[in-house]
């Protein structure tokens, strides 16, 4: 047995020569990985993933590889391609907000692919359609320009299909719009003489007529609602929309509202969300309420017995908003009720259970 001095002794030597080398080894290694992490920093490997990734959900094309952009700004690059995202994102977003509006995914996909829609395109004098363009712009339409306002990922303008409007074919857009004729019955109705002079207080009718236009004439610049129009009374159809009236035999208006006939007192409920435009006493209308759902589309309510929401309220769809009367030039309890688009009065029939995204 060698003793343990001389065992240390022997191998010493040769333990030194094997260990020198791999230690240069190591350091040369980790010398030439150092020096690699330096010139390769993180972000471009990043950026070379994610914009792969990018161009995959968005059909551009892959932005350079990581050799070629070795002498770019890795930095700006990045920036640019944060903004990418963002954009990406907010686009998707967009998309998925008016989505929503349609009846379903496939309506939805049909529709936002296009580039004008008329929802409906075949409609009856007294209606209204709702305009959808892929640009920012205007329609004209029976002489008049309709501003397109931005909502989602398109362009939108109600048009009403005035009650007098001659059926036919009209372009809009790249599309047809068809109206259809349809006929609209009489409606002959007797009231007292004290009532029949009301009409010829022109001064006090201007008047509210003032008041009515300046309510109208400002609407939020977006759909306000995001569920179905309903029905804001119970009641008894005791006057169809678009009847042609005769007071005491003699040619009065065209009735461009409906009219249910109701227990004074019923409540009276929002069609849908949006705010009261005007909440007033008016001499023939009565008490009267005006809500703007936005793109200059309002409901109107008549001749409550009172009203209980005030000018520049926010109205949910349901809330009671007033209750039946017979204010005003009225013989009898119940809610006139219609809508405006863009002053002009459109039939409310086609609202009730239904959104203008679903015609
Ligand atoms: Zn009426």
């Amino acid at each position: 047995m060698i003793p343990r001095n001389e065992r240390n002794r022997n191998f010493q030597p040769k333990h030194r020569k094997v260990r020198f080398f791999p230690i240069l080894l190591r350091l040369a290694v980790v010398s030439c990985v150092t020096v690699l992490m330096v010139l390769i920093p993180q972000e471009a490997a990043d950026f070379q993933t994610a914009s792969i990734e990018q161009s995959q959900s968005t059909n551009l094309p892959v932005i350079g590889n990581r050799s070629d952009d070795s002498a770019l700004n890795n930095e700006a690059l990045t920036d640019k391609l944060e903004r990418f995202a963002q954009m990406t994102t907010e686009k998707k977003e967009r998309r998925a907000k008016e989505a929503a509006y349609y009846l379903n995914e496939q309506i939805a996909d049909q529709v936002m692919d296009s580039d004008w829609s008329l929802i409906p395109s075949t409609v009856s004098p007294g209606d209204i359609i709702l305009v959808r363009h892929n640009q920012p712009g205007k329609v004209n339409w029976l002489d008049k320009d309709y501003k397109l306002e931005p909502f989602g990922e398109g362009y939108f303008t109600y048009l009403p299909i005035g009650i007098g409007t001659k059926p036919g074919t009209y372009k809009i857009g790249n599309q047809v719009l068809t109206i259809q004729a349809k006929q609209f019955d009489t409606q002959s109705i007797k009231v007292t003489k004290q009532m029949a002079s009301m009409k010829q207080e022109t001064d006090r009718i201007q008047a509210d007529q003032k008041k009515i236009n300046l309510a109208r004439s400002q609407s939020s610049p977006e759909f306000l609602f995001t569920t179905t129009f309903i029905q804001p009374v119970e009641g008894v159809l005791t006057t169809p929309y678009g009847y042609t009236r005769y007071v005491n035999g003699k040619l009065d208006s065209r009735h461009t509202a409906i009219d249910l006939a109701a227990k004074e007192g019923t409540p009276i409920h929002a069609t849908n969300d949006g705010i009261v435009a005007l909440a007033d006493n008016l001499y023939l209308t009565g008490n009267s309420i005006y809500i703007d759902h936005g793109m200059h589309l309002f409901s109107q309510y008549a001749h409550m017995s009172k009203l209980l929401v005030k000018t520049g309220d926010k109205v949910k769809q349901g809330d009671i908003i007033g209750l039946v009367g017979t204010t005003g030039f009225s013989t009898g309890p119940h809610l006139h009720f219609t809508f405006w688009a863009h002053n002009v009065p459109v039939n409310p029939n086609l609202f009730f259970g239904t959104t203008p995204f679903h015609w």
